[in-house]
């Protein structure tokens, strides 16, 4: 078998993070535990293939056991929208920049939350005796010599280790949230905007965002999964994309960078290209008369040539 290279350019990670299911040359969907191959042809283009097509690449980067996505990864055309109120909204035009936030201080308790406190006997047993198995079977060529008793405390001190990494990685976990929709959404406004708020909402595509952060295929970005934390747990590395069941109605996508070592800023930016990325920035429906022309008069401001609306909810019924 041919030696891994390590050889990553900018195309190859990109193609390895939008093909990431399937084979990137004939369209075949990866199953799980299947081998993975990310390389070039012998004209240097990349690819990123199954054993189907393997024999088409020449030099291989690397092979992986591949696994899905512990998250869904909406369409490239699906909308995404920030509700806003005015002054985050200057913010935006000033700095063109995406916040984004550190995950302890994102407003939820459970976020990066592995399960119910409830169920954590369960979760624990489960782990240890997974992390037992572990410590008994080591790789071929190596031997357990330990007793049961050192086995028993080598595993509670990996799933003690565990729970401390958990809440580290919330502290090296930095989230921009996005509402995913094809409308408007009216709850949406009186949860970001409530009368009489001055507020506005921008929208983009999830295919204008993965451009915006172009530059960064280490951002992870995807659907967020709702669970029922009373029947259900997170994985250990999903946990960043499962929230509690009761908040389905933000239906977030988010993009998602982890920063090893962890700084202590409670927030990361990233500059964007702003008229690239919103299509366009809508009015709320219960904002004053007034804040369309001051938004108007903002984006020339800043120079920033994008679309402004009124609200789809402010249409006229008839009866
Ligand atoms: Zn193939």
């Amino acid at each position: 078998m041919q030696p891994m290279s390590h050889r990553f350019t900018l195309e190859l990670q990109k193609l390895e993070r939008d093909s990431h299911d399937a084979c990137s040359l004939c369209g075949r969907h990866f199953n799980d535990g299947e081998t993975s191959h990310s390389g070039y042809d012998a004209e240097s283009r990349p690819l990123y293939v199954g054993n189907c097509c393997a024999s088409r690449i020449q030099e291989t980067a690397a092979r992986y056991r591949w696994t899905k996505h512990p998250y869904e990864v909406p369409s490239d055309n699906s909308s995404l929208w920030r509700y806003m109120d005015l002054a985050k909204f200057v913010s935006l035009l000033r700095d063109r920049s995406i916040n984004f936030a550190r995950a302890d201080v994102l407003g939820d308790s459970w976020e990066g939350a592995k399960g119910a406190q409830i169920n954590k006997t369960i979760w624990d047993a489960h782990y240890l005796s997974f992390l037992q198995e572990m410590i008994r079977n080591p790789p071929e060529g190596y031997q357990c010599e330990k007793s049961d008793e050192e086995v028993a405390a080598e595993a509670n001190r990996l799933l003690e280790q565990l729970a401390v990494s958990g809440s580290l990685d919330l502290r090296r976990t930095y989230v921009s949230c996005w509402h995913e929709n094809e409308i408007e959404s009216e709850a949406l406004w009186r949860l970001y905007c409530p009368p009489p708020t001055a507020g506005i909402a921008i929208r983009t595509t999830f295919a204008d965002l993965k451009r915006a952060f172009d530059n960064d295929v280490s951002i992870q970005m995807g659907r967020v999964k709702y669970v029922d934390f009373r029947t259900q747990f997170a994985g250990v590395n999903d946990a960043i994309f499962r929230k509690r069941k009761s908040l389905q109605h933000e239906q977030e996508v988010r993009a998602v960078i982890r920063q090893y070592p962890g700084d202590e800023s409670t927030r990361l930016t990233r500059q964007v290209e702003l008229p690239a990325l919103v299509k366009e920035v809508i009015v709320s429906p219960f904002s004053p008369p007034w804040l369309e022309s001051i938004v108007s008069d903002l984006l020339k401001r800043y120079e920033a040539p994008i679309p402004i609306r009124t609200s789809e909810l402010l249409s006229q019924p008839f009866f």
